[in-house]
């Protein structure tokens, strides 16, 4: 087995399609040092982002595999 693979599965994935999206929609800053935060019980996963500008919460939730 391969201790480490380079990260593929599809937490990651999501992760880094919301990594790229760090622009408050509500006030327009860019939070380039932030990141969204992630929660899993294993089949859910919920993303959280607090604009450290204005407060504004974005949240988006998935289901996997189902
Ligand atoms: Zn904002």
């Amino acid at each position: 087995m391969v201790p480490r693979s380079s990260g593929s599965t599809p937490f990651e994935r999501l992760k880094n399609r919301f990594d790229r999206d760090m622009v408050c929609p509500e006030c327009g800053y860019d939070d380039d040092e932030g990141e969204w935060l992630s929660e899993t019980d294993g089949r859910r996963v919920v993303y959280q982002h607090i604009c450290p500008s204005c407060g504004k919460v974005r949240q988006s939730c998935y289901t996997l595999g189902g």
